[in-house]
């Protein structure tokens, strides 16, 4: 079975690249372009992990990041902010708000999925055992 990823971009050439590079390298890809749907869409399809922008329609990406921490459903499912390079502190804010990490934005294809495998949780590892 392929492992699940959940992108949440508003913007249509980053989610396309990302979704792309994921798929080339066989993961599964869900998208939502607002924070809204990304959280109905996590609920619905349990991802091994979600990408998320920051600047969103309906919900920003700190808004998103905290509403599904609070749910016990969601809560272990490790999120990955992707963040452009001026906006540093965001990054700061999105780790205090429960991101495992972040992954600059434009995504370089040839480091993306290892940047992304370093915050999935290994397989036949129990949520909340993932760490070292
Ligand atoms: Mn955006």
């Amino acid at each position: 079975m392929k492992t699940k990823v959940l992108i949440i971009e508003d913007n249509e050439q980053s989610q396309y690249l990302a979704t792309f590079v994921l798929e080339r390298n066989g993961y599964e890809v869900i998208s939502a372009g607002d924070g809204r749907t990304g959280i109905d869409l996590a609920e619905q399809s349990n991802p091994a992990l979600v990408l998320l922008d920051i600047q969103l329609p309906i919900m920003d990406g700190y808004a998103v990041v905290s509403a599904m921490k609070k749910k016990p459903m969601l809560a272990q499912i490790p999120i990955v902010a992707v963040t452009s390079c001026a906006m540093s502190g965001d990054r700061e804010r999105m780790l205090n708000a429960g991101c495992s990490g972040y992954i600059e934005k434009p995504i370089n294809p040839e480091t993306f999925i290892q940047e992304v495998e370093r915050h999935l949780p290994r397989p036949g590892a129990s949520p909340g055992e993932n760490n070292e």
